[in-house]
């Protein structure tokens, strides 16, 4: 069954990854992102933390992802990622994967890419991620 989605959810998922991704910490790139996804009816952020060893940096979806996961959510529903690129980036490989390991449904997953200018595309974890490494190749 999918759920409806309201217009105000998707408005205010957007404006809490708009608003997390002031926090953001990148002094490197100074490519400063915001995310936030929903599980269960509450909203988890994260904003990307970078470090002067690059590979340490941190990406926006994974901070919010765990921090969902801290929250008790093994479910998320929809994600919003707020950026400055044009079209609206999409979650780098490393992240969609994470989202995978916290989709029940990866067909159902709902992607909201937005930039600052008000351009927005959405997908679904699906479309961006279709052949990904599940437990399921784990096998046993
Ligand atoms: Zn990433």
């Amino acid at each position: 069954m999918v759920s409806e989605v309201k217009r105000e959810d998707d408005d205010a998922l957007i404006a809490a990854a708009r608003h997390i991704r002031d926090r953001a910490y990148a002094p490197y790139s100074s490519y400063l992102v915001g995310c936030a996804v929903r599980a269960d009816g509450m909203v988890f952020r994260g904003a990307n933390v970078e470090n002067a060893s690059y590979g340490l940096t941190l990406c926006a979806e994974r901070v919010a992802c765990a921090n969902a996961v801290l929250g008790g959510e093994r479910d998320i529903e929809a994600v919003a990622v707020v950026t400055e690129s044009s079209p609206p980036a999409p979650p780098c490989g490393m992240c969609l994967q994470t989202l995978v390991e916290f989709s029940r449904d990866p067909g159902a997953m709902r992607l909201i890419l937005v930039n600052l200018q008000g351009e927005r595309r959405d997908f679904t974890l699906a479309e961006l991620i279709p052949k990904a490494f599940t437990k399921s190749q784990l096998g046993g």
